[in-house]
């Protein structure tokens, strides 16, 4: 059979898909950090142009994809679905396994799905600059190039652990035509905070966000622009998941279970709402498992609260799971699942038992890396990997049980910038990291004093 299932760019979707219209519980409204009060669309005009603000709130099931942006993303979409046969084969499993490969887009990962939409509801706004955040760099070169595409300005404080140790990514922003500082820098009210209490500080993303929104918010022909967690996000990033329910169509499957990885939950929510919408529905009994490191268990062990986006509490608070702002994980390989909480609506999924959650360790992500790219052929990233794990459990369990189960998953992004990544694991230095529990414990207990 044929292993890759394609669409023509006639079957490229026009809508997202809005959960937002079909979900039993909407998370508790996001809160002005100031007065505690639910937001409203005139607070986060300051930073956010009215075209996202409006999808923010959507109820709406359908949102119409504009021309200009669907006329980008036919530079790289559909993205192919395939099924891993070979994997198949060396697992020795009676289960389907199938996947939805997000790497081919330019930016190497599923980030420019939103990043380019983002781009191009601030340029209608009249917006000049974006400023942004960014981990191990895989949202700032994607927003540096959806900037490109349309001719904005690019800001982006990057993590200065990763400033230091991933130049690449760096040098692809700068490709691009982006301004990249790192983080924290001497640029922001927030970032000499920092530097005045730990002139060395390694940075995080926590850190890196308060920079760009306070860059935002100060002034006024520059807007913020976030790679995850939001509505708006998930909702982008719901082409990856429409696509991949045509063609498992056309394969003439139905998912038993469908996995991905969470970092900030923008990938495993596009991928996974559209399917979800049919077991809302009661069409369909599929689980759906979201999987993240033991080092940064958000969904498995963090407390479903509000809590600030950022360090310094400029965000709105949101209603999620959450280890805590001031949480600063452990420089794991997988830059990309290293947030402190999750997507409001995710979290609502989970907490309602319709998502399972699911941590593994580094070394267990990275074999399972490893037998995906020898028998793929495909060197995923790190944070994808995560997924793979779950997905060889379950397809092992499968053989065991005698059992056709059906398994589906996205990979989101290949890991050709993360090679030191496999550099260490191939050399033996990548170790386990489980959290402790007594650091967690310090940690939800300043969020519980905030409460
Ligand atoms: C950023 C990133 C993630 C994690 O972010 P989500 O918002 O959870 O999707 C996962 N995979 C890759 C390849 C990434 O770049």
């Amino acid at each position: 059979m044929d292993t890759k299932v394609l669409l023509s760019e006639k079957e490229l979707p026009t809508a997202w898909y809005n959960i937002q219209a079909d979900m039993p519980r909407l998370p508790k409204p996001p809160l002005h950090p100031a007065t505690g009060q639910p937001v409203v669309p005139e607070d986060l005009a300051p930073i956010f142009p009215m075209g996202l603000i409006k999808q923010e709130v959507a109820r709406e099931r359908w949102v119409r994809i504009p021309e200009e942006v669907l006329a980008i993303y036919r530079l790289w979409r559909p993205t192919p679905l395939i099924r891993a046969l070979r994997l198949e084969k060396a697992l020795d499993t009676p289960a389907h396994i199938y996947y939805k490969y997000e790497g081919v887009s330019p930016a190497g990962s599923h980030k420019l799905n939103t990043a380019v939409p983002q781009a191009y509801y601030n340029k209608q706004a009249g917006i000049k600059r974006l400023a942004t955040e960014t981990g191990a760099g895989q949202w700032g070169s994607a927003l540096a190039m959806a900037c490109n595409f349309f001719g904005l300005g690019c800001t982006v404080y990057m993590v200065k652990v990763s400033y230091q140790q991933k130049p690449y990514r760096r040098i692809i922003m700068e490709v691009f035509g982006a301004r990249v500082l790192a983080s924290p820098s001497d640029q922001t009210r927030s970032g000499r905070a920092i530097l005045a209490g730990d002139p060395d500080s390694p940075g995080s993303l926590g850190i890196a966000i308060s920079e760009a929104v306070e860059d935002a918010a100060t002034h006024t022909d520059t807007n913020y622009s976030l790679g995850s967690v939001l509505n708006h996000v998930l909702l982008h990033q719901t082409v990856v998941g429409l696509e991949s329910k045509l063609q498992m169509e056309k394969a003439g499957e139905y998912p038993d279970v469908v996995v991905g990885c969470v970092g900030g939950g923008s990938n495993y929510a596009g991928f996974c709402f559209p399917f979800l919408q049919d077991r809302l529905a009661g069409k369909t009994k599929a689980r759906f498992v979201a999987v993240e490191p033991t080092a940064c268990p958000t969904l498995t062990r963090g407390l479903h609260t509000y809590d600030f986006g950022d360090v310094a509490g400029l965000t709105p608070l949101l209603y999620m799971y959450t280890l805590g702002k001031d949480f600063i994980p452990p420089a794991i390989h997988a830059g990309g699942l290293r947030y402190h909480g999750d997507a409001p609506l995710l979290c609502q999924l989970v907490a309602d038992g319709f998502i399972e959650a699911k941590a593994c360790g580094q070394p267990e992500v990275f074999e399972a890396a490893i037998r995906f790219a020898r028998a793929e052929a495909i060197v995923p990233a790190p944070e994808s990997a995560h997924a793979i794990k779950c997905v060889i459990d379950e397809a092992l369990q499968a053989r065991e049980a005698g059992e056709a189960r059906i398994i589906l998953f996205n990979l989101s992004g290949h890991g050709h910038f993360d090679l030191s990544a496999y550099d260490a694991y191939l050399s033996g230095k990548i170790q386990d990291y489980a959290l402790p529990e007594e650091e967690l414990q310090r940690s939800l207990m300043r969020l519980r004093k905030a409460e």
